[in-house]
């Protein structure tokens, strides 16, 4: 079997590209496998939460970090994987192009903001669209902003958002507020926040950058000046590839062992699950590269009982 690579990474946002650099000084035969480099960290405007690098736009941070991956000779291939299987004790790959086989998987597939899809959101993204309110509220001080959604992530977004901006709209398809009651109290107490529901946005207006969107309400269509449209409508978790076992909410179950040591397993022997698309409740750059350390290292270890 020559063309039995010890490991496959699956995807490379924060926790693959973390994972290769380990395999890569591990000098395992390795493969990274993704649709795009960087993954969600590209999307980020400002990251200003990675220790050591104090503010930087998102696409640079992707940059150090594939500068850093090309310090060792990693195989890369651009492609989408659509089934992972294991058949005995092998680890099947399948893409549209090939078929590829290891030892041992590290998926690290990650999540995808949900959008709205509607005319203007491609066009802003970056310029005034935002997809994470913990990332991007302090860059939004003393403006008007809309959130998008107000289920729980959406009612966080605000509560969040309201310690910076001078006015926040929050919106949604539903008549009342879907959160928690307990946040939902929370949003009707402050004054900064207005409910708008049985609203539908149908476009995000700008010229340089978001200056407002129209909305849909009782069958007419209004129009709200706004500086930056926060969509907190859910992520979609991307690892439909695969059937390990998964939580409720579609994420990767991670099963940790405080006896034999064992990290980021999941229950299928040989395939380990790093970052977003798994249940561990911090996803942010810095834990998914956390992630992404400890399942290399976890796979090592496979590797070497493998036979
Ligand atoms: C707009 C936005 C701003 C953010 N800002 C910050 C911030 O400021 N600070 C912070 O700490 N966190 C921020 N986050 C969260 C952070 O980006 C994520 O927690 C982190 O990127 C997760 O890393 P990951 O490697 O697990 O997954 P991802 O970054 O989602 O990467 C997944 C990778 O897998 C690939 N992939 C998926 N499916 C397949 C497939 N079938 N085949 C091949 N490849 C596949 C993708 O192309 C991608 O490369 C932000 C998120 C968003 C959306």
């Amino acid at each position: 079997m020559t063309n039995l690579y010890d490991l496959i990474i699956i995807g490379a946002g924060p926790a693959g590209m973390t994972a290769a650099i380990y395999a890569a000084r591990r000098k395992i035969k390795f493969l990274i496998i993704s649709m795009d480099l960087g993954g969600q960290m590209g999307w980020s405007s400002d990251v200003e939460n990675y220790p050591g690098i104090p503010d930087l736009a998102g696409i640079e941070l992707v940059k150090k970090f594939d500068e850093h991956m090309k310090e060792y000779k990693i195989e890369v291939k651009s492609e989408e994987v659509l089934k992972l299987e294991k058949k005995a004790r092998i680890c099947v790959v399948k893409t549209r192009k090939k078929v590829y086989e290891s030892k041992a998987i590290i998926i690290a597939s990650g999540k995808s903001p949900r959008k709205l899809n509607v005319l203007g959101e491609e066009k802003y993204l970056g310029k005034g669209i935002n997809y994470c309110a913990t990332c991007d509220a302090p860059l939004q001080k003393g403006k008007t902003v809309v959130v998008v959604g107000s289920a729980n992530s959406g009612l966080d977004a605000c509560l969040f958002l309201s310690n910076y901006v001078k006015k926040i709209y929050l919106l949604d398809i539903a008549p009342k507020i879907v959160g928690e009651p307990y946040l939902r109290d929370k949003i009707l107490k402050n004054k900064k926040i207005s409910f708008i529901g049985s609203s539908k946005i149908k476009e995000v207006l700008g010229n340089k950058f978001v200056n407002g969107l129209k909305y849909e309400k009782d069958n007419k269509i209004n129009t709200l000046k706004v500086d930056s449209v926060f969509v907190e409508i859910g992520l979609m978790n991307k690892s439909d590839f695969t059937n390990v076992r998964k939580n409720r909410w579609g994420e990767i179950m991670i099963f940790r062992s405080t006896i034999t040591n064992e990290e980021n397993y999941t229950n299928i022997p040989g395939i380990f699950a790093a970052g977003d698309c798994t249940d561990i409740p911090a996803k942010q750059i810095i834990a998914a590269a956390g992630e992404g350390c400890k399942a290399a290292l976890a796979s090592f270890d496979y590797i070497n009982k493998w036979k």
